[in-house]
């Protein structure tokens, strides 16, 4: 039995997790010796080896186990300037939020990447961002926020918008990240300039709008206003939720219909019913909760409740310099209490769904054509979870993006 000629196949995957129960086994949709074929950047077919179609371009999978392009749901990613002093300073005793009241923290990341030029800002990225996709991650979702003036923050969304990545990128409005210097005598002031202002200029240019919900931050009124405004402009919802103090910031993203509420360490049952009513998924950032040293969020609550839980980098310069999405997944295992699946689903699918982007993080008939091959840790059989289980440092040996290999090693 053989199919229409493909483009690209992928084939012999001795392990394929396709994250489709309707294709495979289990809730992970696991296949054995599978293959994957992509025509006009759509996947194409899927199933076993034996059966699949001729295909211009033939990948042998031996030995590696397959995944969707990972999905990196919660980055800082665009930023410039050096936190390596204030590390030091937060392992000599500082805390974040004394850190952040005293002036440093986010602004002097906002300060630096002000100062930046248009090339210098993009050429870091493009680094950080080729690091993501040598590491399987297909789409990387960037917050701004570290520009924090309407000129800036639109530069910074444009930014995003003109070039091409080597991932792809869904980029978030984060205005709402702290109060300037330039506002600081005018919370409300700065509320109104982005709900005024800013928010008309970046709408069209950005996919989401996130506020940072917190002590030290917004607060719960001002995050209400902001992302109301933000929704009406059609954009998806997000919001930095119950990580330093609880503020009742999950359970307005559940009333709002948000497509996610992040970080959680401090969220209640309150907060946790209205998520899983709203169909807010719950995104965890271990790495976060590891530079801080905090307490982990109430996983078996949120898993209780049927609450979908993505993982992610939280990639930033502060508070998670971390670039290693299935390094995260081990942590969320290891320091929050998820299972391998739920981890593997949270670098996939359920990170997909946090972004508002149902195609993502599976593959099958209207999935995006994204896959990642990994050859497992020395010694070790082709098993993603021997992948959760060694933490990090795993290198992609192919990967797949819109049909098409854009990276791969022998
Ligand atoms: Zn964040």
């Amino acid at each position: 039995m053989t199919g229409p000629t493909a483009d690209l196949l992928i084939r012999d995957i001795p392990e394929l997790l396709t994250m489709n129960p309707l294709v495979g086994g289990g809730p992970l949709g696991r296949l054995e010796g599978a293959a994957v074929a992509f025509t006009g950047g759509a996947v194409s077919w899927l199933g076993p080896s034996a059966h699949a179609p001729s295909a211009r371009q033939v990948v042998d999978g031996r030995g590696c186990v397959g995944l969707p392009g990972l999905v990196d749901c919660h980055t800082h990613a665009l930023f410039a300037g050096s936190r390596a002093e204030e590390f030091q300073r937060r392992l000599s005793g500082a805390s974040y939020t004394e850190i952040l009241e005293s002036g440093g923290g986010i602004l002097s990341t906002v300060r630096a990447t002000r100062a930046a030029s248009d090339d210098s800002l993009a050429q870091t990225l493009d680094a950080r961002l080729g690091g993501f996709l040598r590491k399987g991650v297909t789409t990387v979702e960037v917050k701004t926020g570290y520009a924090l003036s309407t000129v800036h923050e639109l530069r910074c969304l444009l930014l995003l918008r003109s070039r091409q990545w080597p991932v792809r990128v869904v980029s978030t409005f984060l205005g709402a990240h702290a109060v300037p210097p330039e506002w600081r005598g005018d919370r409300a002031g700065y509320v109104r300039e982005i709900i005024e202002r800013m928010l008309p200029a970046v709408a069209p240019l950005a996919d989401a709008v996130d506020v940072y919900c917190d002590r030290g931050a917004f607060t719960l009124e001002e995050t209400r206003a902001i992302l109301t405004a933000g929704l009406a402009r059609g954009l998806t919802g997000r919001v930095h939720a119950e990580q330093v103090a609880h503020t009742g910031a999950a359970a307005l993203a559940g009333e709002l219909g948000c497509a996610s509420a992040d970080h959680l360490e401090r969220v209640d049952e309150a907060g946790i019913a209205a998520m899983a009513r709203g169909g807010v998924v719950g995104v965890l950032l271990p790495g976060a909760m590891l530079y801080l040293r905090d307490a982990p969020p109430p996983v078996a609550a949120l898993r209780e409740a049927g609450v979908s839980m993505a993982v992610a980098t939280d990639f930033n310069p502060g508070t998670s310099p971390v670039r290693d999405l299935l390094a995260c997944a081990t942590l969320a295992c290891v320091t929050m209490g998820l299972s391998v699946e739920e981890a593997l689903l949270g670098v996939t699918r359920h990170a997909g769904a946090a972004l508002a982007r149902p195609a993502l993080g599976w593959l099958g008939e209207g999935s995006a054509a994204d896959l990642v091959l990994f050859r497992p840790p020395p010694g070790e059989p082709a098993r993603a979870s021997a992948l959760v289980q060694y933490m990090g440092g795993h290198a992609a040996r192919l990967v797949v993006r819109d049909g098409a290999v854009v990276w791969a090693t022998r």
